[in-house]
């Protein structure tokens, strides 16, 4: 980083005298004020959604807004027809439906994994801070409440977040248990702070927790007895014509064709919507979060709720572009690192709640005092070598090699140099709302992880959404268990209703949902063989020629 140089030597010589400096403070009516003029969701730009069940009513960003009121992907005239049938249907094989999926395996129900791309590419895997549990000796779950309902600015559902924090101790006992290795000290398990968290409560695996849990869950489940279908994304759901769920078409990537599966239960575990790289934001999400869930839920005739609130991470890279909008895990902050405007001043506590630290970045940088790479993206600094003075030498090698590895790779050792960062499109706050037995209100269709809503009201806490996924996958699996239905017809009802609702609403977007795939990725949706068309219904021709094409999709753990 030859092109900062004077700046990175000014850094280096207030670091001691930093090292004791209380953070920045600021009271709730100025954070309010920071909030207001500088976080992206107070940018105004959300508009009502016209078609759905909110229509008139549902409020969100208009990139939303569009995917919710797009068409389906599937042709006007396409009659679904089982080709396989199984108990429950899983889709989404990241965290959350693992953690169902292995609940449900010795129910006696088949169950079917089908995911986007393959078992575990999935933002669960690429978590990096920790999950929250109040395990430790002056925690409890009470405080853990308070924590998460101040921190999503007492929007979140209270039922959901009892559930979260009396059954957190249970999902860390059943993850250790499988084979998960939390740090752990001579005096019990290792807890950091997070933002927002009034007492250390933040287990981790070094800086790959998501990594961990994922091993684990997918060795798990590749032993069990459920069926995976990898590269199988799901376009639709299907509906027994009544309101009930009992199947979806999923499209074989590989194969390029369409495959319409009966089942008896339907859990959507789709996760985030990051790759819409909404207003602009980079992301730190994998390729796969494409907000599918929402859409696929909406047209059920399912309520989403806190859908104008999006987190932005406050610390994405920045610098080298290669990796723009990947993490720097909030974890580095808890241990220390300090946020720094080019004049090297500190301009915000760095443990302050996530929409505030971001608010205050892009306050920076829209008030000049941001630091300008050479190909002009801006940020602020991240001192990390902070890290090692404050914890002591070896720290952040030991505690982040994820970190260091990433960046190594270019030339940068965190552990002598600060990183430039700057908010990165992160989590979806809002979603698909569900009850305390992660039941949609869709008959048949339950949902867990980054797809619901409510339970982080309109801002998560680091750590909460890990445990959000386990809690809330467990829920699903054990509540499938108690309310399964027998089989239903399978219909294309629901989307008949919502195409007929559509024709009365002019100026609508042409563009389809699912996306499944980031625009910027080149991938798409196409068809070897187009199914049944109705003379003239071009509705494929959008999606790419029928006979295939040659296009090999890049190998999403390529990037990382
Ligand atoms: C870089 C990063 C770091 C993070 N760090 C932390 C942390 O430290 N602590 C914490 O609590 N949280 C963290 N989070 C958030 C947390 O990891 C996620 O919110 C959580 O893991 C989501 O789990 P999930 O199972 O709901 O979704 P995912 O794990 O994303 O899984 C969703 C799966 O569904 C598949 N899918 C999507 N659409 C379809 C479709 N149409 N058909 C079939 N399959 C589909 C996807 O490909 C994917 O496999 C982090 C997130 C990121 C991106």
């Amino acid at each position: 980083m030859d092109w900062a140089g004077d700046q990175l030597r000014q850094i280096e010589a207030t670091r001691r005298q930093r090292l004791d400096e209380s953070a920045p403070k600021m009271d709730d009516s100025k954070a309010s004020t920071l909030l207001e003029n500088f976080h992206p969701d107070f940018k105004g730009l959300e508009r009502l959604v016209q078609v759905g069940p909110q229509a008139g009513k549902l409020k969100c960003l208009s990139e939303i807004a569009e995917l919710l009121e797009a068409d389906s992907p599937l042709p006007a005239v396409f009659e679904p027809s089982p080709t396989l049938e199984t108990d429950v249907l899983v889709v989404g094989g990241g965290g959350a439906g693992l953690a169902a999926a292995l609940t449900l395996q010795n129910s006696g129900l088949q169950v079917t994994v089908a995911t986007k791309l393959r078992i575990g590419d999935a933002n669960t895997l690429m978590a990096e801070g920790g999950i929250q549990a109040a395990v430790g000796s002056n925690d409890s779950p009470r405080r853990h409440y308070a924590d998460t309902v101040v921190g999503g600015h007492g929007k979140n559902v209270p039922e959901l977040v009892r559930l979260l924090v009396e059954e957190a101790r249970p999902a860390i006992d059943w993850l250790t248990q499988l084979g998960v290795h939390f740090g752990r000290t001579e005096k019990g398990y290792e807890l950091k702070p997070g933002g927002g968290t009034s007492t250390p409560r933040v287990l981790s695996c070094q800086d790959v927790t998501g990594l961990e849990i994922m091993r684990v869950l997918r060795d798990a489940v590749f032993h069990g007895p459920a069926q995976l279908l990898e590269g199988h994304s799901a376009v639709e759901l299907c509906d027994d014509g009544e309101g009930r769920v009992t199947g979806a078409v999923l499209w074989n990537s590989e194969a390029k064709e369409l495959v319409t599966v009966s089942a008896r239960a339907v859990l959507l575990a789709t996760g985030g919507s990051g790759q819409l790289r909404l207003q602009g934001f980079a992301t730190s999400n994998h390729l796969g979060a494409t907000g599918d869930g929402l859409v696929l839920a909406w047209r059920q005739g399912c309520s989403l709720v806190h859908l104008d609130s999006f987190q932005y991470h406050p610390t994405g890279s920045v610098f080298p572009e290669a990796i723009a909008g990947q993490l720097v895990t909030e974890s580095a902050r808890s241990m220390g690192a300090q946020l720094l405007n080019a004049e090297g001043k500190r301009f915000i506590d760095e443990l302050s709640y996530r929409d505030r630290v971001a608010a205050a970045i892009i306050r920076e940088v829209s008030e000049g005092r941001g630091v300008t790479t050479p190909a002009g993206r801006q940020g602020v600094w991240l001192d990390t070598p902070l890290i090692d003075k404050r914890q002591g030498e070896g720290t952040l090698a030991r505690q982040f090699p994820g970190m260091i590895h990433r960046f190594k790779k270019y030339g940068i050792d965190p552990s002598t140099q600060p990183l430039l960062v700057y908010p990165t499109l992160h989590y979806q706050n809002g979603g698909v709302a569900i009850d305390q037995e992660a039941r949609t209100e869709r008959e048949g269709l339950w949902a867990a992880g980054e797809v619901t809503g409510g339970l982080h009201g309109t801002n998560r806490l680091m750590g909460n959404s890990l445990l959000d996924i386990i809690v809330f996958g467990r829920r699903a699996g054990e509540s499938i268990i108690s309310n399964i239905k027998d089989r239903g017809p399978v219909t294309l009802s629901a989307l008949s209703r919502f195409r007929k609702e559509r024709e009365t609403v002019s100026g609508l977007s042409q563009q389809k949902a699912p996306q499944l795939y980031p625009t910027v990725s080149g991938m798409k949706f196409e068809l070897k063989q187009a199914p049944l068309e109705k003379p003239g219904d071009d509705s494929f021709s959008q999606q790419g020629s029928a006979g295939g094409s040659s296009f090999e999709p890049p190998d999403p753990f390529s990037a990382r």
